[in-house]
C-alpha cells in the first residue's frame, strides 16, 4: 500500500461502519416502540449486486473491477443515493452507506429510501478515457436494477458530474430514450440542478449556523477547522471564510495546513486538483491528526470515515463538531463527545443538502422545468432548518444526542411505510 493509503485508512478501532449503524438504528427503534422485526428489516440493505467490471486499461492490458450496488429499503420509494471510487471501498462500507442514505431520505423527508454504490480503484492513478470507461462500464453491468423509478445514482467520494454524464450517457444508450432523472449531479447543461454542486457545504454551512446559535458562538470571528478538501470540505471553507469566520485549518488525504490567524481559503482553493489535493505544494504542513487536535470553536470532518475516534475525542477543543463527512466519528467518541458537552451535528442531518438538491434536480427532470439558483438555495434552508430543529428539539425532549435523534427521525418514515405496505 503506498503512503497516500496509510493517511486515509480508517482507525483501526470500531472499523465495521456497518456494525455500529446497526447500532444505532437498534437503539433508535426501541426508543420508537419497533418489534424487533422492524430492526430486522433495516439491519441490512435489501438487495445487494455485486458486479466485475472488465476494462480496457490504455497500455492495452485489462483489469478487472470489482463494484457494488446496495438498495436499503424501497418501501418509501425508489432508492438514491451516490457512488464513490475509492481504493478503500468494501461490500460492507457500502452496505452502511445505503443505510445512511435511507435515514438522510428520512430526515429531509424525501420520497427515496437510500441505495449507496462503489468501485474499488484508485481514479487519481487512472486516465480520464480509463475513468470514462470504468464508468460506462458500471453502468452496463447494474443497468436492470437502476433507473429513475427504481434507483438513482448520484456522485460521492472522487466521483463528479463529469462521470455522472457518462453514467446518464450509457444509460440513455441502453434504454434508448433520454433519461436524464437516473441520475442526479449531472452538468446543467445535461439537466443538472443549479445548486447542487455546492449543496452538500450549503446544507452543512446551515448546520453549523442553526448549531452556533444553540451554543452562543457567532460565526463572525469564529475558528473553524475543516478536514477534508473535496467537494463539501472546500466549498464549505469558503462559506465560512466568507461568512467572517476564521478557517484556521484545512487538510487533504496528504496533510494539513494551519494558521492560527486563518488560512487564504481562495488562494487554497485556486491552487488544489481536482481530487482537492493542495497540502502537497505546501512545506510547512502538519498531520491529520493534529489538525484534528487544534485549538477552535468548530470542527468539520469532511472527509472519510472513522476520524473522530476514542483516540482523539478527549483532546478534541471544538464545542461543535458538524460532521460532513458519511461516519467520520466512531461511536466510542460519539459518547466521549456527549459526555464533554461537545454538540454533535450527525452526518445524516449536516451532509443531507447534497441528496436534498439531487431530489430538485429529479422532480425538475420528471417535468422538464427547471428553477433558478434562488429557488434551489430557499428551497434547501427551508429544507435544513426544519430538519435541525425537528432533531435537536427530539434530543432535547427525549434526552439522547442529536444522532441518535436524527436516527429515531430517519427510520420513522420507513417503518411506517413498510408497514403500510405489508412487509411487518
Ligand atoms: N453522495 C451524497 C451523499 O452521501 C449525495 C447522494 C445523492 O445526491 O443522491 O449524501
Amino acid at each position: 500500500m503506498g503512503e497516500k493509503e496509510k493517511v486515509t485508512s480508517p482507525n483501526s478501532e470500531n472499523m465495521d461502519v456497518l456494525s455500529s449503524t446497526q447500532t444505532v438504528i437498534g437503539n433508535a427503534l426501541e426508543k420508537l416502540g419497533y418489534p424487533n422485526e422492524v430492526y430486522e428489516l433495516m439491519k441490512e440493505p435489501l438487495r445487494m449486486m455485486t458486479v466485475r467490471i472488465p476494462i480496457k486499461m490504455d497500455d492495452g492490458s485489462t483489469k478487472i473491477f470489482t463494484g457494488y450496488r446496495a438498495q436499503h429499503n424501497d418501501s418509501v420509494g425508489p432508492t438514491k443515493g451516490g457512488v464513490r471510487f475509492h481504493p478503500n471501498v468494501t461490500e460492507k462500507e457500502v452496505k452502511a452507506l445505503s443505510i445512511w442514505m435511507s435515514l438522510k431520505a428520512g430526515i429531509v423527508d424525501l420520497p427515496y429510501g437510500g441505495g449507496k454504490g462503489g468501485i474499488v480503484c484508485d481514479p487519481r492513478e487512472m486516465s480520464f478515457a480509463e475513468l470514462e470507461r470504468l464508468s460506462r462500464g458500471y453502468v452496463r453491468a447494474i443497468s436492470q436494477i437502476v433507473g429513475p423509478t427504481k434507483d438513482i445514482p448520484a456522485p460521492d467520494v472522487f466521483t463528479n458530474s463529469q462521470i455522472m454524464a457518462w453514467m446518464f450517457d450509457e444509460y440513455s444508450r441502453i434504454r434508448e430514450f433520454d433519461s436524464p432523472g437516473f441520475i442526479t449531479g449531472k452538468p446543467i447543461v445535461l439537466g443538472g440542478s443549479h445548486g447542487r454542486e455546492s449543496a452538500t457545504a450549503k446544507g452543512v454551512t446551515i448546520c453549523i449556523r442553526e448549531a452556533a446559535k444553540k451554543k452562543g458562538i457567532d460565526i463572525n470571528g469564529a475558528r473553524v477547522v475543516v478536514q477534508g478538501f473535496g467537494n463539501a470540505g472546500s466549498f464549505l471553507a469558503k462559506f465560512m471564510h466568507d461568512a467572517g469566520a476564521k478557517v484556521v485549518g484545512i487538510s487533504d488525504a496528504y496533510g494539513a495546513l494551519h494558521d492560527p490567524e486563518g488560512l487564504d481559503i481562495d488562494y487554497l482553493l485556486d491552487r488544489r486538483d481536482s481530487f482537492g489535493t493542495v497540502t502537497k505544494l505546501f512545506k510547512n504542513t502538519i498531520t491529520n491528526k493534529e489538525l484534528l487536535e487544534l485549538d477552535c470553536d468548530i470542527i468539520v470532518p469532511a472527509a472519510i470515515e472513522n476520524q473522530i475516534t476514542k483516540e482523539n475525542a478527549h483532546n478534541i477543543k471544538a464545542s461543535i463538531v458538524v460532521e460532513a463527512a458519511n461516519g467520520p466519528t466512531t461511536l466510542e467518541a460519539t459518547s466521549i463527545l456527549t459526555e464533554r458537552d461537545i454538540l454533535i451535528v450527525p452526518d445524516v442531518l449536516a451532509s443531507a443538502g447534497g441528496v436534498t438538491v439531487s431530489y430538485f434536480e429529479w422532480v425538475q427532470n420528471n417535468q422538464g422545468y427547471y428553477w433558478t439558483e434562488e429557488e434551489v438555495e430557499q428551497k434547501l434552508e427551508k429544507v435544513m432548518v426544519n430538519a435541525f430543529e425537528n432533531i435537536y428539539n427530539l434530543s432535547k425532549s427525549r434526552r439522547v444526542n442529536m444522532r441518535l435523534a436524527a436516527y429515531m427521525i430517519g427510520v420513522r418514515k420507513m417503518a411506517e411505510a413498510s408497514r403500510f405496505r405489508g412487509w411487518i
